[in-house]
């Protein structure tokens, strides 16, 4: 068996052990005879998977009690909208801090009902930072404060929590929740796709002050209202159980390699490689500001752009998959999220060395 370095942004790399555990107990889960996703989601089997994956990422991220977690469908996108729906009224005042694609899609879809605050932008620098704080003009009274924690394809990260004052923080997590340790009781509503950093594709994770649910207009539909996903358990519907059950394989994963402290320090270190060799080189370059790179996504461009089809080729050829960065911003992205490890992101720092030397 080959398992390729994978450098895709997602659905991106899921731990090797979390996929072999998988495979022992997709016949017969733990004696019942059948796969977790032949069998009801109200079966015992399946809410003690439910139960469990809940608590350990409650222990993952110390998530205070007044916040309830929500496992959803609809992707990062539904939440573009279903944020505005149950946090804010609508025609209110919603600010924006505008990092990159994601946020532009956030925003998109907020401008179809609330009123859109640019609050900051790095637009007019081609989204090579984070807005510095002291440029932030903030409204007096938003709704809510929206950022977009990490840029997956501009490769832009906060560093730290932003700080808006006594306004409703909101952030889109998808492509770092779950990578370093954060404050949750510092914002009211944390939102992430699984497929980054979590699980695979299928399920949006919501983590939301619980005084914030039950605002939502009674006209919303019920699969966009948080009240209903929380009385119900977030079962309300059928749930995407086959990718719960592997995000919550993925939670203990984590906590097995020392929580959210220990992959931080892993993460940094990888970061840390990769940054380092793109430095080093007068061929490689990255496009972001130094102080607000991404640990997760590392987009960096080669000193000719001709030579980008070689590059790809000659990674493939040596198992280095999934390089070619996103076609709004060309070049190259390398996306080193949790599951990645620090041996792949070594034989990459290998590669673009040799490939330097052969055609710098
Ligand atoms: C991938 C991504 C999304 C979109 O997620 P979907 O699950 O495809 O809807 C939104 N925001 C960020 C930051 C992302 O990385």
């Amino acid at each position: 068996m080959m398992r390729a370095h994978n450098f895709a942004a997602g659905p991106a790399a899921l731990p090797t052990a979390v996929l072999e555990q998988a495979q022992a107990e997709m016949l017969d889960y733990r004696g019942s005879g059948m796969s977790i996703m032949e069998m009801s989601h109200r079966s015992a089997e399946f809410i003690e998977v439910a139960e469990t994956a809940e608590s350990d990422l409650r222990d993952l991220l110390a998530i205070p009690d007044d916040y309830a977690v929500l496992f959803l469908q609809g992707g990062a996108t539904q939440q573009f909208s279903g944020v505005p729906i149950n946090l804010a009224e609508r025609g209110a005042t919603i600010d924006f801090v505008h990092t990159g694609a994601w946020s532009k899609k956030a925003i998109a879809e907020a401008k179809k009902g609330w009123n859109v605050h640019l609050a900051a932008s790095s637009e007019a620098s081609n989204f090579d930072r984070v807005p510095d704080r002291e440029t932030w003009q903030l409204s007096e009274n938003p709704a809510f404060v929206h950022v977009c924690s990490n840029e997956t394809i501009g490769g832009v990260q906060f560093q730290t929590t932003p700080d808006v004052g006594d306004r409703l923080l909101v952030a889109d997590m998808s492509s770092d929740i779950l990578s370093r340790p954060i404050d949750v009781s510092d914002y009211g509503l944390i939102y992430a796709g699984a497929q980054k950093n979590i699980g695979p594709a299928g399920l949006t994770i919501v983590i939301v002050r619980r005084d914030l649910i039950g605002r939502a207009p009674a006209d919303t539909p019920s699969m966009l209202d948080y009240a209903v996903h929380e009385k119900a358990s977030s079962m309300s519907n059928t749930p995407p159980t086959y990718t719960w059950y592997l995000a919550g394989l993925v939670f203990k994963w984590l906590k097995q390699q020392g929580g959210l402290a220990a992959i931080a320090k892993a993460n940094e270190a990888k970061a840390q490689s990769l940054y380092g060799a793109v430095e080093a080189s007068n061929f490689y370059s990255a496009p972001v500001r130094k102080q607000d790179r991404s640990r997760m996504n590392v987009p960096f461009t080669l000193a000719d752009a001709e030579l980008d089809k070689a590059f790809l080729k000659g990674a493939e050829e040596r198992g280095l998959m999934n390089l070619k960065g996103h076609r709004s911003v060309g070049g190259m992205r390398a996306s080193i999220y949790n599951a990645v490890s620090q041996a792949s992101v070594d034989a990459l720092v290998a590669y673009l060395a040799e490939f330097e030397a052969k055609h710098g």
